[in-house]
């Protein structure tokens, strides 16, 4: 690897100011996460439940929490690793102007930075919403009192049914957090996308805004992304091999 790339982009990091990080599954995968999309991820195990579905059908409400347990466990072991920690410490240093990221894992949060910084475009696994008052308990307080033999899980305060708080198939992205991602990305002055390989629309499209914005574009994955071309700096990494290079 190139040594002038990695000073050159050191040094774009030390001018700026706001820094917007964009991460998808690639930065989990050390915690311990499976990268849903890939073989052996979740979806090839799992049957995807529809939103609508899930309204509508108590079976695959029950189908549906009975993977989410099955997940959970997962979840709620996992710790940030490295990748988090370079976020947080952009925070620390006053150099992170938000976060948004594609994960549905809390690991952002469990590494200190504070949830104003984060946008989390799929929801969290750390939350349960009531889908009719919107009421939001934590997931511990869910998961492990969770009895499906019951039926599935209903709102306490108002009969409800309760979900965990991320985006299901054939559920739309929240406009408020579509329409935060979109300021973050148009007034950045750089964006470093981490882990993710920029095809899942609309959250692909943010690092486009921020290179149309006059932003620089850093992109550290594995793979290649539609973006390589349109980058400033790409390095097709996993983040701790970037992160020792970075430290180096
Ligand atoms: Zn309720």
């Amino acid at each position: 690897m190139d040594r002038k790339k990695i000073n050159a982009f050191k040094e774009a990091m030390e001018k700026s100011n706001k820094i917007v990080v964009f991460t998808g599954a690639g930065i989990s995968t050390e915690s311990g996460i499976s990268d849903y999309r890939s073989k052996g991820g979740i979806w090839d195990r799992f049957q995807p439940v529809y939103f609508d579905e899930f309204i509508s059908d108590e079976k695959k409400r029950i189908q549906y929490w009975e993977n989410k347990i099955e997940l959970w466990d997962g979840i709620k072991q996992a710790e940030p690793n490295r990748g988090h920690m370079f976020v947080k410490e952009l925070y620390d240093k006053g150099k992170l102007f938000g976060l948004i990221t594609q994960n549905i894992d809390g690991l952002h949060e469990k590494s200190g930075l504070p949830g104003e910084s984060i946008v989390n475009l799929h929801g969290t696994n750390l939350e349960v919403i009531c889908l009719k008052c919107e009421k939001i308990i934590t997931a511990h307080e869910v998961f492990d009192n969770i009895n499906l033999t019951k039926g599935a899980p209903l709102c306490e305060k108002c009969s409800g049914l309760l979900k965990p708080n991320t985006i299901s198939f054939g559920q739309q992205l929240r406009y408020d957090d579509i329409d935060r991602a979109n300021r973050l990305s148009s007034e950045c002055d750089m964006m470093i996308a981490i882990g993710s390989t920029l095809v899942v629309q609309p959250a692909a499209g943010f690092p486009a805004l921020a290179k149309n914005h006059g932003a620089l574009l850093s992109i550290i994955t594995l793979s290649e992304t539609p973006y390589d071309s349109h980058a400033d700096f790409v390095f097709n990494l996993k983040i701790s091999d970037f992160l020792d290079l970075l430290n180096r």
